[in-house]
């Protein structure tokens, strides 16, 4: 487990600033939500934790380490996409092992966590199935699956709802809080949805252009917003 720390965080992609200047501490086992319009850098700030884009300036600390130039696999992360991205000619078993036979675990463990990871997300029979043969939930939960396997010390989910209906995403919905509850893990999670950020977060980070307007408990937002936009932002549907 562990917890993350953003110093005066930035970001740039050429000469355009993306990431103004970022606090921000998550505590250990902390659901910590990022909300914010299209285009306002929450995946931006994802990925700067993963390690998958470099920081412009400032500093990252994943449990108490400065991991700046530390290689993605190192990090104890394992991040969760909304488009799924999984190796299509491999079986969702493959999928799910694929990431710890490059950690070189042992044919046993591998199966023993592949097996564990499945049947917390009821997918135990779909293990030989490859992915154009599942449902949009079901791809979900192998991704999802696939970030289980790995033991994370924080999971990153970008959207990991948005391509689902409406009853799958309330059922994965759940079941991310009770993976939150097994594992307390640190969780960081993004969302354009309100009903998840409110049902979700411990606390709520509200990202406008790069920057952070608020973060609070959902009911802090909710009662005593800091501003018109965050009033807005909870307050109306998207
Ligand atoms: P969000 O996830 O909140 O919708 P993003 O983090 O994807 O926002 O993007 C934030 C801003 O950074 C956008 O203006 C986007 O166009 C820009 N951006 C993101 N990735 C890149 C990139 N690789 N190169 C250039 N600009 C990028
Ligand atoms: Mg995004």
């Amino acid at each position: 487990m562990a917890d993350v720390v953003l110093k005066n965080v930035r970001k740039s992609f050429g000469r355009a600033r993306v990431i103004h200047g970022v606090d921000l501490d998550v505590k250990d086992g902390e659901f910590l939500v990022f909300v914010g319009p299209s285009g306002c850098g929450k995946s931006t700030l994802l990925r700067l934790i993963a390690g998958l884009e470099d920081i412009t300036s400032g500093d990252l600390f994943i449990g108490g380490q400065r991991v700046n130039d530390l290689a993605p696999a190192k990090r104890g992360i394992a991040m969760v996409f909304q488009s799924y991205a999984l190796y299509p000619h491999m079986s969702v078993y493959d999928n799910m092992a694929f990431g710890l036979e490059l950690a070189k675990s042992s044919k046993a463990q591998i199966d023993a966590k592949v097996r564990e990871a499945a049947r917390m997300l009821q997918i135990e029979n779909l293990l030989d199935r490859k992915p154009r043969q599942l449902s949009g939930g079901q791809r979900q939960r192998v991704a999802i699956g696939r970030a289980i396997v790995r033991d994370p010390k924080v999971f990153l989910f970008d959207e990991p709802l948005s391509n689902l209906d409406a009853a799958l995403r309330v059922q994965t919905r759940i079941e991310i809080a009770k993976l939150h509850t097994d594992t307390r893990a640190t969780m960081i999670y993004v969302t354009h949805d309100q009903v998840e950020a409110m049902t979700l977060a411990d606390r709520i980070v509200v990202l406008n252009a790069g920057r952070i307007e608020q973060v609070g408990t959902p009911l802090e937002l909710y009662h005593r917003p800091a501003n018109l936009f965050v009033a807005g932002f909870l307050g109306s549907p998207q």
